[in-house]
């Protein structure tokens, strides 16, 4: 499998979860399971979806939008993000999905940093509670971009592209987790190898950006991997629903997306549709997960057909996309390598 395979599978993973999880996000477990029984396939959101109402099967979210928004950012700085521009990008980001007139907008943790940066406020310090999973969905392109030789130097860039929204141990370590796992598939680690990696870039990241209170990522997706390495299903689904967690504090959802990675990271298809039907942020869960197993598995390994409908209903080009941040990842590796 070429590395550019595997970099297409990180982005369409990512698209295929979040798609994956559109029609069932902010639901709970119950609500799911009584409408749809187990979530096997794309589906639409319904008339009163919360979030994404009336949306077609296939459609992707703000995970995926966001995702590639800052992969273009990536790539026409160069490698370096800027935070104000960042920050411009999710504002328009928004503007534009209102007048879609899209329920589908800016997350607590952006919204609160966007409004202190109009307020005058620090880039460094406007993200200082930002402990959801923001970071952490929309990451994926920088482990595309960046390899994992150095992981001070992967959780450097992650700290980059996220500290004006998520700039905390917490928020930083669940970006870094997801980072390091796809970078780690893209050199060529086995999958175990590359969730080892995840688990030693959030301890890097848990000790940067401001501190705020929570569990500790790192600890808790070693945690979680021995825990649910044996599971049934249904074992799982409850682990993850009720002790591991599935809201959007960085903490369980993205410890969430790395429990299904370790117990079905053989199948990517079941982990993304079990991720879709354990309740709350299935979408970013599912994206997650999505991102780290496509990385691992490469594009072709993914469900055809699936992939087919998801690039075709968001009329997704990724190509070019995951081409540019595989020029940056080369400058980045040292002569020698591939
Ligand atoms: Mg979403």
């Amino acid at each position: 499998m070429t590395l550019r395979d595997r970099a297409l599978g990180a982005l369409s993973g990512l698209a295929l979860g979040d798609a994956l999880g559109m029609p069932t996000q902010s639901m709970s477990r119950a609500a799911i399971a009584s409408r749809y029984g187990r979530v096997d396939t794309l589906l639409p959101g319904a008339e009163d979806q919360p979030i994404a109402p009336n949306l077609p099967a296939g459609t992707v979210t703000d995970d995926t939008e966001q995702a590639l928004m800052l992969a273009e950012l990536l790539i026409a700085g160069d490698g370096i993000v800027d935070p104000l521009e960042f920050a411009s990008a999710l504002a328009s980001w928004e503007k534009e999905m209102i007048r879609r007139g899209s329920l589908d907008l800016l997350g607590p943790s952006t919204r609160r940093a966007l409004s202190r940066l109009y307020d005058g406020e620090s880039p460094d310090r406007t993200g200082r509670d930002g402990a959801t999973n923001g970071a952490a969905m929309r990451i994926a392109p920088v482990g595309v971009a960046v390899p994992t030789e150095d992981l001070d130097i992967l959780v450097d860039a992650v700290v980059d592209a996220s500290r004006v929204t998520h700039n905390t141990g917490i928020g930083i370590a669940g970006a870094s987790a997801v980072a390091a796992a796809v970078s780690a598939c893209l050199d060529g680690a086995s999958l175990d190898a590359a969730l080892d990696h995840a688990e030693h870039a959030a301890a890097i990241g848990g000790s940067r950006g401001h501190w705020t209170a929570g569990g500790d990522i790192a600890a808790r997706i070693r945690w979680a991997r021995g825990w649910v390495r044996e599971m049934t299903t249904a074992q799982l689904v409850d682990a993850v629903s009720e002790v591991i967690g599935t809201s959007v504090a960085a903490q369980e959802s993205v410890v969430a997306a790395f429990a299904l990675a370790e117990r079905f990271g053989d199948d990517p298809r079941t982990a993304l549709t079990v991720a879709a039907s354990v309740g709350g942020d299935t979408d970013t869960i599912a994206a997650m997960c999505g991102a780290v197993l496509g990385a691992y598995h490469g594009a072709g390994a993914l469900p055809a057909d699936l992939v087919a409908t998801v690039r075709r209903v968001n009329a997704l080009d990724l190509g070019p996309t995951v081409d540019g941040l595989l020029a940056l990842r080369s400058r980045r590796t040292p002569s020698g390598h591939h």
